[in-house]
């Protein structure tokens, strides 16, 4: 496990930029007072990407007028299926991928312009893991940090490799480290010049329940210490126990973003199946303000808000229309079930 002190470290480093940032040290660059932070992280309006046509494909929507505020200090995911348009929104962020319309700023910077400062105060760990397999950690820390200008003095690669568990690794070429620490290895990367907001695409995609569990834990821990967590994900548990706000992505638009209790709460959805007595040709005319749907001979489907119609009413109303229950069960609605409710249909079209 990484020793607490270790990320504490790391983490009360990471602060923001004034606006005549030397990029040169980040890590030197003065504290500055809680009330001049940015009270959002990343802040995109209208952020639209089309993909051009080329010669096999057609031009593509990846991200249609997305507007997504990332509250300082969050650790907040970004969840959708494949295709969604997650990493090109993170690749935008990160000054990989040009916007076609709308705006974005990192840490009250806007990545057009700021683009100096928006770009360190973000780190990314992309979703590929690209890791030159003839360097060693320590190496690839030493050259990303001499990519983001940090001075040699100020770095702090041994201390990045030991919290991310790494240290023992630190000469071993990368080639032989296993597929979990080539994962951290890429978090390390991303924090080498202190960034406050820390970019994670699809962290533990293809990566076992073990691993998962662990990098969850860094993850966590980099969080609780001050630094804001974006992370990608397909992966629904993964962003109902992270998270502690979500937005759901799906064909290039947001569809739902709240605080993941509230998204929950609103999963209030229960449903409920009787079985009655006898045949039914219909469902009867007076319970249709429960709206049944008669899904068998005798089968009665309710779905209901359990706050707004409590089931003891429901069953007093079929009781009312002259029906026995023979039989009854119930089932509530999950992150899942609204996953699947807001992104039905999301490989329509897809070829
Ligand atoms: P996600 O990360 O959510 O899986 P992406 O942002 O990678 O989604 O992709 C969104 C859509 O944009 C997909 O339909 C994908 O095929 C398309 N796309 C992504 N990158 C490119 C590219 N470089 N050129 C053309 N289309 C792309
Ligand atoms: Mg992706």
């Amino acid at each position: 496990m990484i020793p607490i002190a270790a990320l504490q470290s790391i983490v009360s480093r990471s602060r923001p930029m004034p606006d005549d940032t030397d990029l040169s040290s980040p890590a030197s660059a003065p504290a500055v007072a809680d009330s001049t932070l940015p009270a959002q992280a990343v802040a995109v309006q209208g952020l639209t990407k089309t993909y051009r046509a080329s010669g096999k494909t057609a031009a593509k929507e990846a991200l249609i007028d997305v507007d997504l505020e990332i509250p300082r200090g969050s650790l907040f995911g970004l969840l959708g299926p494949n295709g969604a348009g997650k990493s090109t929104l993170i690749n935008i962020l990160a000054g990989l991928v040009t916007k076609t319309a709308g705006r974005a700023a990192i840490w009250g910077y806007d990545i057009d312009g700021a683009p100096r400062q928006s770009r360190a105060a973000i780190g990314v760990v992309p979703q590929e893991l690209n890791i030159d397999p003839f360097f060693t950690p320590r190496e690839l820390l030493e050259l990303q940090a001499g990519l983001y200008g940090v001075p040699p003095a100020e770095r702090r690669t041994d201390e990045i490799l030991r919290a991310l568990g790494l240290l023992d690794k630190a000469s071993a070429y990368a080639r032989t480290l296993s597929g979990g620490m080539r994962r951290r290895l890429m978090v390390a990367k991303a924090m080498v010049h202190s960034p406050p907001v820390l970019v994670l695409d699809e962290p533990t995609a293809g990566v076992d329940i073990e691993l998962r569990q662990q990098l969850w834990a860094h993850v966590r821990e980099l969080n609780l210490r001050g630094t804001t967590v974006l992370l990608t994900t397909h992966y629904l548990e993964e962003a109902e126990e992270l998270c502690d706000r979500i937005a759901i992505i799906n064909h290039g638009q947001v569809i739902a973003c709240d605080r993941t209790e509230a998204l929950l709460a609103q999963l209030d959805n229960k449903e409920l199946t009787l079985l009655v007595d006898r045949d039914l040709a219909a469902a009867p005319e007076s319970l249709a303000a429960y709206g049944p749907e008669k899904t068998g001979p005798r089968h009665l489907l309710f779905r209901y808000r359990a706050s707004e119609s409590p089931v003891t009413e429901i069953l007093a109303a079929v009781s009312g229309a002259g029906l026995s229950i023979v039989d009854m069960t119930t089932e509530e609605t999950d992150l899942e079930d609204l996953f699947l409710q807001l992104t039905r249909g999301a490989h329509e079209g897809e070829a």
